[in-house]
């Protein structure tokens, strides 16, 4: 078993002071896991660790739980109207169930209720270091780790404590991911970025212009159809706008159903393209491009009410952009635009400023890690990543399956160190294992997996760790 220091703040009974490389003074906090943000992966990295016998303490920038879903935070990408996209049973923990009475898909503001409940219910506050943001995670002998924090906006001190494993939970949804454009420095429109965007307001009355085909892409779309005095969509290439619900269930729910009944993928992939043409229609009469793959080869996008606003002539679907001059935009197929707002919904990338990318298996820099079930690191076993998935269904789940299988491992390191270390050696020969069907590459892809194979795996890897 682990040695369990006193969870929750550092007790000077078990935390003892240790030297860094460069002589700087470390509070060894003993097998202590150090859990790296206070979003829906963290508190469940923390619960989890916890409930295994593990001291944690866990570092959070913002002053309250919910990351993402909190949007009082500085960098929350959610937006007055945002719903869930994934369905409320696909989206709770496994052992924390959402009210009942909530719908189908509850607004944010329920979202952080929940969150804040779950912290409460489990008692994981105790845990938490608010206000603290984690600036440098570096190795030290035995698989160890320096984590240095400081106070949220560099003011104060910063102090370096050592942990016997660390959990990354700083989500991939907060770092802009904004393409290049010949000509956008002389566009003397607005433009910004969706992280940017809070409220319908900041459409209201204007001519915008909206590039990106995500789910956040079309909210934005589908709330300037309702407030700006112009809408055009601009979208790389064609895609399947599936309705939040199919025959009278959240769509999500209709696609378990025929996952848990294990249909081969091309079936479900012609199931799906019959119901959008009974139900959605052929997009091509809206003046939407056909799209150029099938269904599941991206990440799924449910918004009923897009295509609705493209049919009352309130959208203007349109071609990528090609460039910008000082007051225009010009299409890929001529076209010139005059928008006096932009609104670039294209996306995030990982971020993960405070270590150095090659321990996550960053060999190419280019920012994506390379990990087993995307959350194991191969050459680091008391490193892991949790919710750095983008799954067919919500991420909590995974996020908490994820915990607990690297709680496990963390365990057994100790109480069975011979299968660990087949564990370890198995983590090496899988990393990088995708968990999806065939998806388009793109930094959009990176992480997508189906939640149906993902906890197969997950749940095979369990037992792998555990058997005799
Ligand atoms: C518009 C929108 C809609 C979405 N809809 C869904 C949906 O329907 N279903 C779904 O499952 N997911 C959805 N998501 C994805 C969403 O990111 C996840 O639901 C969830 O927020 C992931 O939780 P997380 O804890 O991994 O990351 P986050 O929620 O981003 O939390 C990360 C936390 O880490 C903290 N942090 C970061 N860096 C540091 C540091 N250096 N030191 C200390 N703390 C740090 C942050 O402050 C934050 O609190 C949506 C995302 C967006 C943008």
């Amino acid at each position: 078993m682990p040695t369990s220091t006193e969870p929750g703040r550092p007790d000077p009974e078990t935390t003892t002071l240790a030297r860094g490389p460069d002589g700087r003074p470390v509070s060894d906090r003993g097998d202590t896991v150090c859990v790296i943000g206070a979003g829906a992966s963290g508190l469940t990295a923390v619960k989890n660790l916890a409930e295994h016998g593990f001291g944690v303490d866990c570092y959070e920038r913002e002053t309250g739980v919910g990351g993402a879903w909190n949007w009082r935070h500085d960098r929350s990408p959610v937006y007055a109207s945002t719903h869930l996209i994934s369905s409320r049973p696909f989206t709770q923990f496994p052992d924390f169930p959402m009210p009942d009475d909530w719908p189908d898909y509850p607004h944010h503001g329920q979202l952080l209720s929940y969150f804040e409940r779950y912290a409460d219910h489990f008692d994981l506050r105790r845990h938490i270091w608010f206000g603290t943001e984690v600036v440098r995670v570096e190795p030290v002998g035995d698989d160890r780790w320096d984590v240095t924090t400081r106070s949220t906006g560099g003011y104060g001190p910063e102090r370096t404590s050592r942990y016997g494993a660390v959990v990354i939970a700083n989500g991939h949804n907060w770092s802009p991911k904004l393409p290049r454009y010949e000509g956008l420095e002389q566009f003397r429109g607005e433009v910004m970025h969706a992280s940017s965007y809070k409220d319908s307001a900041q459409l209201r009355g204007k001519r915008v212009l909206v590039v990106g085909a995500g789910n956040t892409g079309c909210d934005i779309a589908v709330e300037a159809a309702q407030q700006a005095s112009r809408c055009w969509h601009s979208t790389r290439r064609g895609y399947w706008y599936a309705p939040k619900y199919v025959f009278g269930r959240p769509a999500d729910q209709v696609n378990d159903l025929l996952l848990a009944l294990r249909v081969p993928l091309r079936v479900r992939q012609w199931l799906y393209h019959r119901t959008l043409r009974l139900t959605v229609g052929d997009l091509t009469r809206f003046g939407l491009p056909k799209p150029d793959h099938r269904v599941y080869e991206t990440h799924p996008i449910a918004n009923s009410l897009l295509v609705y606003h493209v049919g009352h002539g309130a959208i203007t679907p349109v071609p990528d952009v090609a460039r910008f001059h000082p007051h225009s935009v010009e299409l890929t197929d001529g076209r010139q635009l005059d928008p006096e707002l932009v609104v670039f919904a294209t996306g995030y990338l990982p971020r993960f400023e405070f270590l150095d990318g090659k321990l996550l298996g960053d060999d190419e820099g280019v920012g994506r890690p390379r990990l087993w079930l995307n959350a194991l690191v191969p050459d680091h076993p008391t490193l892991a990543v949790t919710g750095l998935v983008q799954p067919d269904s919500g991420i909590f789940p995974l996020a908490h399956w994820q915990a607990v299988l690297f709680a496990r491992l963390l365990r057994a390191r100790v109480s069975r160190p011979e299968r660990a270390a087949a564990f370890a050696a198995r983590v090496r020969a899988g990393a990088g294992e995708r968990y999806s069907g065939q998806v388009k590459d793109s930094t959009r892809h990176w992480f997508e997996v189906g939640h149906a194979d993902y906890l197969r795996a997950l749940e095979r890897a369990l037992r792998e760790l555990e058997s005799k």
